[in-house]
């Protein structure tokens, strides 16, 4: 089957002189096969041969012409109107598991979600004469998804939904008690936070009342997409915890891509794989060890499709490098706010190097690095050096105007290789003629990372730079930065809370540890075993190694590898 999709927002027909009609040889031979309807070109499926020109001379590169496997055509579950993308079937909720959809972003699985919620009514790609309720079962008669939608379609199941950006929390106005309130809710475990205004608290604390609000609703089936967002590792594991405490009786389904946390939290994953914003097909289910390994290979066996590069992981620690050239050094650093005090210890960031930097939020990272950039002065002890520093902090919001005119009106504080080294394989090229404001979280996210590398400094702080990328983009963004440090031979310290992301993109580790927003004690850089191990020890948790890939997965507590682990020390890696 084909299918050809018009991206509508790269589609600017004023801008360009019609190509994709000009050059269209069906066109030049009478068959309407592209057509202007509302001033944007159709493209007619059914008349539409493949070549492929239209797709090559759109100056925009709106169009996309794929060719499927003809037997896709009875799986058609939604298409987002003509030429629009289109989703190929459904994963099945499952009372009693956690089914975690995986896949990269633009790929169908918040479409999905919102399907499986009764949120969106299928369309079976009828996009002429939509298809009814009865249809649609009809359609599906004798499969699991007949009686699910059955009972979707008569509101006997009831949702709870936790969606991706709950950033837009923070518009309400009032305290948090009043927002729990609202909801109908108790607010269990967020007593601390209840006198607190709403647009006052941070990321990780909207995070947590709206994953509260979403468990403590009365419901059936449970959604939750991109739990972790914002969350360090200890409220990721503890959310985590008590996801899959609720899929005791419950159907649960996950969007998420900490792949530890995923790891953890789910039973069951659905790949789902295709061409981003095109089409996006849900592959069968498969174990969460099996779903994880065939996503990290990038080739599903038993369909036996490739979709993307494998992710290598290492069992043993890197190699440290004896001889490197510092950059800065700093000791016994100390910085006394009202009521909050961060103590560094003694320290050094060598030239080329990449930094993790793992701790709960409120622990003084920022104040650290605003220290080392001299934006602040620390109370006691001294920095050998000033320097420069570029950050990416942890929230960002969408300025005005195109994010071509966010780089081309900032070119001269960007040094030679931002365009080669960073642009380019970031993609951002793609999304070069969108506003700010219209990207999508991840697109933005991937932006402010690019923008921030970009700049001329000696030090780049990146802080969580993996919210709302899917796992490739975390793979890829993590390469950059590595190369990027290495070429320049500067430094990055990155604030993250995924742990695999943290594994690819670190050479060392730097920890913070002590009382959120009381004190603050930082330590390191260590090498990525020291630090893990330190780092882990605090957390009580220890990993094990998977066989296949060799992907860290987290040690169910007191099992015997936790205990053995525990009692020598390793808490990271393996002998
Ligand atoms: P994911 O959750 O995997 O990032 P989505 O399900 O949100 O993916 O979106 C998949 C694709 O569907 C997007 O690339 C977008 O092009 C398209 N899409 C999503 N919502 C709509 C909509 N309301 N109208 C038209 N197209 C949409
Ligand atoms: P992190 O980056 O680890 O999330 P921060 O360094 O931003 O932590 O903050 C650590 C603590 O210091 C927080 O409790 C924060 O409220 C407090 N803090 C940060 N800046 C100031 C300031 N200018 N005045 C008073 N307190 C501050
Ligand atoms: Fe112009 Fe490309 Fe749109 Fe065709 S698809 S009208 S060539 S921008």
């Amino acid at each position: 089957m084909r299918v050809a999709v018009l991206n509508k927002d790269r589609c600017q027909p004023k801008k360009c002189s019609l190509e994709c009609i000009k050059y269209c040889p069906r066109v030049r031979g009478g068959v309407e096969a592209i057509v202007m309807e509302e001033e944007k070109p159709t493209i007619s499926e059914e008349l539409c041969v493949g070549c492929g020109i239209c797709v090559h001379k759109c100056p925009f590169k709106a169009i996309h012409i794929e060719n499927l496997p003809e037997e896709l055509h009875e799986e058609v579950i939604h298409q987002y109107g003509k030429n629009g993308f289109r989703l190929f079937r459904l994963p099945l909720p499952k009372r009693g598991k956690v089914v975690g959809l995986l896949g990269e972003n633009g790929i169908g699985k918040t479409t999905a979600l919102k399907i499986l919620s009764g949120k969106l009514k299928p369309n079976l790609g009828r996009i002429e004469k939509e298809p009814t309720w009865d249809d649609i079962i009809e359609e599906w008669r004798g499969t699991e998804l007949a009686n699910f939608f059955r009972e979707i379609a008569n509101e006997n199941i009831k949702i709870s939904f936790k969606p991706q950006y709950i950033d837009k929390l923070s518009l309400y106005k009032g305290r948090v008690e009043e927002f729990i309130d609202e909801m109908g809710v108790k607010g269990e475990g967020l007593e601390e936070l209840m006198d607190k205004k709403m647009n006052e608290i941070s990321g990780g604390e909207l995070q947590k009342i709206a994953i509260t609000v979403a468990m403590e609703k009365p419901a059936d089936i449970y959604f939750f997409d991109e739990p972790s967002s914002y969350l360090d590792i200890r409220n990721r594991l503890e959310m985590a915890k008590k996801i899959r405490e609720l899929a005791e009786n419950k159907m649960v389904v996950v969007v998420e891509h900490d792949l530890a946390v995923l790891d953890f939290l789910a039973d069951i994953i659905h790949i789902l794989y295709g061409k981003k914003g095109v089409y996006g097909i849900v592959a069968g289910a498969k174990t969460v060890r099996h779903g994880i390994n065939l996503y990290l290979s990038g080739y599903l066996k038993e369909e036996n499709v490739r979709f993307g590069e494998e992710i290598k992981f290492e069992k043993h620690p890197p190699r440290e490098i004896r001889e490197r050239e510092t950059l800065i050094s700093f000791d016994n650093l100390r910085k006394s706010y009202n009521g909050f005090e961060l103590v560094v210890e003694k320290g050094k960031i060598y030239k080329g190097e990449v930094i993790g930097v793992v701790g709960p939020n409120g622990i003084g990272k920022t104040t650290f690095v605003k220290m080392l950039a001299g934006v602040i002065e620390p109370t006691e002890g001294n920095i050998e050096a000033k320097v420069k520093i570029s950050y990416k902090p942890q929230y960002i919001k969408a300025g005005n105007g195109t994010v071509r005119e966010l780089f081309e009106e900032n070119k001269d504080k960007f040094h030679l290789l931002y365009e080669k080294e960073i642009l380019n394989p970031l993609g951002i090229k793609d999304f070069y003629d969108y506003e700010l404001k219209n990207l999508s979280g991840g697109e933005l996210q991937t932006v402010a990372i690019a923008y921030s590398l970009s700049l001329e400094a000696d030090i780049y702080l990146i802080d969580e730079p993996s919210a709302y990328l899917d796992a490739k983009q975390r793979m890829k963004v993590a390469k950059v930065i590595r190369r990027i440090m290495e070429k320049e031979n500067k430094a990055a310290l990155v604030v993250e809370h995924d742990v695999y992301f943290i594994d690819m993109v670190s050479q060392s580790l730097m920890v913070f540890s002590g009382i959120p927003g009381k004190k603050g004690v930082a330590r390191g850089p260590f090498s990525l075993r020291e630090g893990m191990n330190l780092f882990l020890k605090d957390l009580g948790i220890t990993f094990r190694r998977d066989e296949e890939s060799n992907r860290p997965r987290v040690n169910k507590i007191g099992s015997t590898l936790d205990r053995e682990q525990k009692a020598i020390g390793e808490y990271y890696y393996e002998l």
